[in-house]
C-alpha cells in the first residue's frame, strides 16, 4: 500500500527531538501563550522574510481574525478563488461579509488577475488569494489592482509553507498571510494550529488582542476579541519541525520533477509552473476527464489518491442561500470533476514514486 500522505513518518524521524519539546513544556508549567510561542513566533516571522508572525488556534481562525484586523465587517465584500477549500469562504462569512469569487487560472489554478477588477464593488475590502496546492498565486498584479483601488490583500497561505514568488518566500508580499498547520500541510502540528505574517505592525498588534480575548493587559478588555491562542506544546513541536521544512520541501521538488518527466505522454494535464514561481508542492494534482475511473483504479492498485476539492465552495449546501451562489463558476465546476492528487510527502520514497507513474500510465 501506498498511502496518499504518511503523517507518522516526520514523527518517527523526529521523535526524540519531539518528545524532548514536549517535555519541555509539560515541565515548564506555562500552558497558554508563554516563552515557547513568543519563540515559535520569531522563528517562522524569520523564516518567512516577515516583520511579525501571531500563532493562532487554526488557519481559519487565522483568515477570520486577519480580515477582522482589517476591518472587513457586515455587508462588506472580499474577493476569494472559485476554486478553494472552503475554509477561505467561511472566514469571510464569518466576519458579516460576502465571499465574491474570481475563477483560476486554468494552467496554474490559481486566482486569474485578469478576472479580478470585473468584481470590484464599491463594497470591496479585501483581495484573498490562495496559493492553492503550494503554487504562489501571480500576487504583483493582484498587489497592483489592490493599490489602484484602495484594498487589502489577505494571502491565504495554508498550502504554501517555504514556497517563493519571484525569489522571495511567501509571508509578506500582501498585507498579511493567514497559516495553517493542520497536520497534512508542509509544515504540521500534532493537531489544529495556526498563524498570521505581516509587515504591518498595527495589524499585527489587532491580531495579538483580537485572538486573546481582546485584551492586552489581563481582565482589560479593549474590543469584544476570540479566544484563539496558538498552544504551547504546538509551538515547541513546530519549532522542531520547522528545521526540516527546507530539506522536506525540496524532498517534494525532487518527487514533482519525477512526476513530471515520468507522466509527461500520459495524457494527463500536469501542474505548469511559471518561471515566477518556487512551489511548495503541498499537492500534486493533475487532471483527466476520466478522473472517476483513474482514481478507481489507482486504489485498487494500492495507491492513496484524494480530490482536491470535489465540490467547490459555491455548490456547497453551506452556500445554498447566500448572494452570488447562485451564479456559475464553470471553470471550478469543471476541475472539481477533473482533479485527482497523486501521493506527495517527504517520506514517499523513490520506489513508492515509481510506483505510482507505473500505476497512472498502466491505467492512463
Ligand atoms: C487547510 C486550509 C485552511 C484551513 O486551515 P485549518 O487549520 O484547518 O483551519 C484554509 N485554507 C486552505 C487553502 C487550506 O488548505
Amino acid at each position: 500500500m501506498i498511502p496518499f500522505l504518511d503523517l507518522k513518518a516526520p514523527h518517527v524521524e523526529l521523535h526524540d527531538e519531539v518528545m524532548e519539546a514536549i517535555g519541555r513544556v509539560v515541565s515548564s508549567g506555562w500552558y497558554v501563550l508563554g516563552p515557547e510561542v513568543d519563540a515559535f513566533e520569531a522563528d517562522y516571522a524569520a523564516y518567512c522574510e516577515a516583520s511579525h508572525c501571531v500563532g493562532m488556534a487554526n488557519g481559519l481562525d487565522a483568515l477570520h481574525l486577519a480580515l477582522r484586523a482589517m476591518g472587513v465587517g457586515h455587508g462588506d465584500e472580499v474577493i476569494v478563488p472559485s476554486n478553494t477549500y472552503i475554509a477561505t469562504w467561511l472566514a469571510v462569512s464569518q466576519c458579516g461579509a460576502t465571499p465574491v469569487a474570481v475563477e483560476p487560472v486554468e494552467a496554474t489554478y490559481n486566482m486569474d488577475p485578469g478576472k479580478i477588477e470585473a468584481a470590484i464593488t464599491p463594497r470591496t475590502k479585501v483581495i484573498l488569494p490562495v496559493h492553492l496546492y503550494g503554487q504562489p498565486a501571480d500576487i504583483d498584479p493582484i498587489l497592483d489592482i489592490a493599490r489602484r483601488h484602495g484594498l487589502r490583500v489577505l494571502e491565504d497561505g495554508a498550502q504554501s509553507h517555504g514556497a517563493r514568488y519571484k525569489g522571495r518566500r511567501i509571508g509578506s508580499h500582501g498585507d498579511a498571510v493567514a497559516w495553517s498547520f493542520y497536520p497534512g500541510k508542509n509544515l504540521g502540528a500534532l493537531g489544529d494550529a495556526g498563524a498570521v505574517t505581516t509587515d504591518d505592525s498595527v495589524l499585527a498588534d489587532r491580531i495579538r488582542v483580537l485572538r486573546n480575548y481582546g485584551s492586552r493587559v489581563k481582565y482589560v478588555n479593549e474590543v469584544q476579541g476570540y479566544n484563539s491562542r496558538l498552544d504551547p506544546i504546538q509551538a515547541a513541536v513546530l519549532r522542531v519541525k520547522l528545521k526540516h521544512l527546507d530539506s522536506w520541501n525540496s524532498r517534494r521538488e525532487t518527487i514533482a520533477g519525477n512526476y513530471l518527466h515520468g507522466l509527461k505522454d500520459s495524457g494527463l494535464i500536469l501542474p505548469v509552473v511559471p518561471s515566477w514561481a518556487q512551489p511548495a508542492w503541498h499537492l500534486f494534482v493533475v487532471r483527466s476527464a476520466r478522473r472517476d475511473e483513474l482514481q478507481a483504479q489507482l486504489t485498487s492498485a494500492g495507491i492513496g489518491t484524494l480530490i482536491h476539492y470535489p465540490i467547490p465552495p459555491h455548490l456547497q449546501k453551506a452556500y445554498e442561500t447566500e448572494g452570488g451562489a447562485g451564479v456559475g463558476h464553470p471553470i471550478a465546476e469543471r476541475m472539481a470533476k477533473e482533479v485527482i492528487s497523486l501521493p506527495i510527502g517527504p517520506h514517499l520514497s523513490s520506489a513508492q514514486t515509481c510506483r505510482v507513474i507505473d500505476g497512472v500510465l498502466l491505467h492512463a
